[in-house]
């Protein structure tokens, strides 16, 4: 028998999603992706771009860094790295992100959510009910999805870049930080978002010292984030400069950063046992390319303002996925919330 609805992703719109449709009565089947080193290399991890991030100070209802006794001791104990103890008198706390998301997991399915680990790989929405192919070669069927398969970091593509990934290269502070290359060395981010100035400030923690290398001579990240880098010793900021090679050596890795200046001829080296990238985001929709209408950028449209529905009668879109403006946890669990409304409506109509 057909899936009610199928909800394709694992970040804050799908769970969203998954506790409005369970506690709707329609069973959900989530499909949270593969736990491999190829998604999170991809930056496309289960449980979103959060669970690669540090504190989420802006999720209302989250004052505090660390929810006692709702996770399991096993799952909790693997997270604890991430949360830092704040200095004296600092009391902008915020929960990690993954602890947040496994919370939104754990409501999920508080409530009757079923989760695979698997990838959605292709989709078939010419006949219904739709047809969904999983990375693990299976087919299901339902009768109407929901795509919230977030968005992931950019890289800038260079040469050195590809050959030094995993090697001093990342995408992702959180995930690879505290390694122990990376500790007491200095440390090379690029960008200018609230992206950058979080990576940098978290690799400030484990670092001598953090570059941080901007094109522009103005931070794209909000007022509160740029006075965070301003404010942290530690955190130089590299205005009006491009990376234009990442230097390094086959068995150590990473040894600096050449970089170009955007205004001049000039160009600098500095010394750098890690890059990390933090220049914005793809959104995850590879595998619906031609099935559903997406913007030049390949976020998915909303075919209708206030609403979740996309050019598929039955599919809808939330979260980073058809958002390339707002991006932000709370409106991708906004978002989610609004899918599984339009999903169940659109079941209700149908008579299914
Ligand atoms: P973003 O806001 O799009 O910023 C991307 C940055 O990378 C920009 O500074 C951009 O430079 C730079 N960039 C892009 N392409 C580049 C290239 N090819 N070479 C060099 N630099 C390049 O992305 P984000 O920082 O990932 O943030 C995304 C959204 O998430 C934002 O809405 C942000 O507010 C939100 N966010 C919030 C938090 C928080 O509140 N704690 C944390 C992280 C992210 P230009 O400025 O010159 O365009």
């Amino acid at each position: 028998m057909a899936e009610k609805v199928v909800i394709i992703g694992s970040g804050p719109s799908g769970w969203t999603a998954a506790i409005y449709a369970a506690r709707a009565e329609l069973t959900p089947l989530v499909y949270e992706g593969e736990s491999t080193s190829e998604n999170s290399d991809a930056g496309r991890p289960p449980l979103g771009q959060l669970f690669l991030t540090t504190e989420v100070e802006n999720y209302p209802g989250f004052p505090v860094g660390h929810l006692h006794g709702y996770l399991d001791s096993a799952i909790d104990a693997s997270i604890a790295y991430l949360r830092f103890p704040k200095p004296e008198g600092d009391d902008k706390h915020g929960v990690t992100g993954p602890d947040l998301m496994l919370l939104m997991k754990q409501q999920a399915l508080n409530f009757g959510t079923r989760v695979v680990g698997e990838d959605i790989v292709a989709v078939d929405f010419d006949q219904r009910p739709f047809k969904l192919f999983t990375s693990g070669g299976k087919t299901v069927e339902t009768e109407t999805v929901i795509i919230a398969t977030g968005a992931s970091a950019n890289y800038l593509g260079l040469e050195s870049e590809a050959r030094y990934k995993n090697h001093g290269v990342s995408a992702c502070a959180v995930c690879d930080g505290a390694l122990p290359r990376f500790r007491n060395k200095p440390l090379v981010v690029v960008g200018g978002g609230d992206s950058a100035v979080e990576e940098a400030d978290f690799l400030s923690k484990f670092a001598s010292k953090v570059f941080l290398v901007h094109r522009r001579e103005e931070l794209r990240a909000s007022k509160i984030m740029q006075q965070r880098a301003i404010n942290n010793p530690k955190i130089e900021i590299t205005w009006n400069h491009a990376l234009a090679e990442v230097l390094g050596e086959e068995k150590l890795g990473v040894t600096g950063a050449r970089l170009e200046s955007t205004v001049g001829k000039g160009s600098r080296r500095v010394d750098a046992s890690g890059v990390f990238l933090a220049i914005g985001h793809t959104p995850n929709t590879a595998f619906l390319k031609g099935k559903l209408q997406m913007n030049a950028k390949g976020y998915l449209v909303w075919t209708k303002p206030q609403r979740t529905y996309t050019s598929v009668e039955g599919v809808f879109a939330a979260g980073d996925v058809a958002d390339d403006y707002y991006r932000q946890a709370i409106t991708a669990a906004g978002t989610g919330c609004m899918a599984a409304l339009d999903a169940e409506r659109y079941l209700a109509a149908k008579g299914l």
